[in-house]
């Protein structure tokens, strides 16, 4: 069965980049019925922290992108990876090397004299007598041949055995290194297919060199290409929001982000919008493109706004909630969030600009909004807004069509146009002039509390 995994290493929080790589693992696991594995990649102990543990965490639990297995800690396994050192030093596919810092730098400035590639030169691989004092273990990189890849999305990769260094594969203090412990986790936790970013592509080679020494199975791979930002960079922070989290926080659905994110970079024919079901039976590793791909927020936030008109008022609630509190809404003082939405769907881009338009369902607005105001409601609207006040009061079922009729009425009766009533009446009873039609607004609100506002704004 095919085991995919997302490794990735806390030094941070989850980037959009990293979570289209999640995705694509999560997405090629499902689709052939496998496993998802998380591993966290924490050896390097000064640049890894709980926080950013946390937040990757976090981040995929926000996207729904749930392991089958794991979070592993390669922190936690500092013994498995010793132990397979140590076999490798007996099995004679590893060597001590005793050379010092002042050698190695010595060699490697002659070789840059000399134009060439820096390379350790193998003193110690092929005549190292036991010592007395600090080491490093190598890998005993083949040196004839060469190491084919297949990379499902960038094709046939042919690096030749004699650019390879011998890795070093434990430290001087006895800790193993980065790409070691990929080696010996993948091999271990069954990896079948490795997706990573295209910046691991240097790596493959030794690592495929490390598996077949220990006569691991070698996993297929699929590097990805980067994302960029709109100027043709390497997408970061100077681009705007690069953190999962962020996305969230600036109001955004997981199932857009997912939406956008898979289509970055996999296509299938010209189809924009994928449902996680329709992503999973699509998805195929070799429809991953090989060129980088620019993030465009504009796409992800007419993504955002599909589905958040289209999914079910109650699924965007759940989202939508966080947000309100966020902002201090209190939403047991108003309507369903959901009978909200359902009105507020069509004119938001996000749930933070929803919760930012739908104060004045849950609590009472200490001041107009000027402009709308003026235009509106001083010094022209006391008289529709009076009757209109009468008519609402009057209806015996509080619900949009009677209300609707009531506006009209005044209309009538005061021979003026519905905007002349309908206008001070919003603003009166929402404190601008930006909301849904009023009928279906006022039927949110209660009969007191419209009355009540129409006062004010009377005095
Ligand atoms: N830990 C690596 C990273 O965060 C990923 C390694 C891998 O996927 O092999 O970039």
């Amino acid at each position: 069965t095919v085991v995919t995994r997302f490794a990735p290493s806390p030094t941070g929080y989850l980037h959009v980049g990293g979570a289209r790589t999640a995705l694509y693992s999560w997405l090629y696991a499902k689709s052939q019925g496998g496993k998802f594995v998380l591993r966290i990649e924490d050896t390097d102990l000064e640049r890894s922290t709980p926080e950013a543990i946390e937040a990757i965490l976090e981040g995929m639990n926000w996207l729904g992108l749930n392991h089958d297995e794991g979070p592993y800690y390669q922190t936690k396994r500092f013994d498995r990876y010793k132990d397979y050192i140590q076999q490798m030093l007996e099995a004679g596919t590893a060597y001590k090397c005793y050379c010092s810092r002042e050698r190695l730098d010595a060699l490697r400035e002659q070789q840059m004299a000399e134009g060439k590639k820096p390379k350790y030169d193998g003193k110690c691989r092929h005549h190292a007598p036991e010592q007395d004092g600090d080491f490093v273990v190598r890998f005993k990189n083949p040196e004839q041949g060469s190491v084919i890849i297949n990379d499902h999305i960038r094709g046939r990769i042919e690096i030749s055995n004699n650019e390879l260094d011998d890795l070093i594969i434990q430290r001087s203090d006895g800790s193993p290194t980065y790409n070691f412990c990929v080696v010996i986790d993948d091999w271990e936790m069954g990896i079948t297919h490795v997706i990573r970013g295209e910046d691991h592509i240097n790596n493959t080679p030794r690592q495929i060199n490390i598996l077949e020494a220990l006569g691991a199975p070698i996993p297929d791979y699929a590097h990805v290409s980067m994302i960029l930002g709109d100027d043709g960079k390497k997408l970061s922070k100077r681009h705007g929001a690069v953190s999962v989290m962020q996305y969230r926080d600036d109001g955004f659905l997981p199932q857009a982000l997912l939406n956008y994110l898979v289509r970055l970079g996999w296509s299938h024919g010209d189809q924009e919008i994928f449902s996680l079901e329709e992503m999973i039976n699509l998805f195929s590793l070799d429809a991953i493109g090989q060129s980088a791909s620019a993030f465009n927020t504009d796409k992800l936030i007419w993504l955002n706004q599909h589905y958040i008109k289209t999914m079910p008022a109650g699924e965007v609630a759940e989202h939508a909630k966080w947000h309100f509190e966020q902002q201090g809404i209190d939403l047991s003082q108003g309507p369903a969030l959901e009978s909200v939405i359902a009105i507020q769907a069509e004119r938001v881009k996000t749930l933070k600009e929803l919760a930012e338009v739908s104060r004045y369902f849950y609590e009472e607005f200490a001041d107009f909004e000027e402009k709308s105001a003026k235009s509106h409601l001083r010094p022209v609207a006391a008289e529709p807004l009076t009757l209109v006040k009468q008519k609402l009061a009057a209806l015996t079922s509080w619900d949009a069509e009677s209300i609707h009729a009531a506006i009209n009425a005044t209309a009538d009766e005061l021979q003026i146009g519905m905007g002349k009533v309908g206008m001070p009446l919003r603003v009166a009873t929402t404190g601008g002039g930006n909301s849904p039609s009023l009928d279906v607004t006022l039927a949110l609100l209660s009969q007191a509390q419209v009355e009540q506002r129409i006062d004010k704004a009377l005095t």
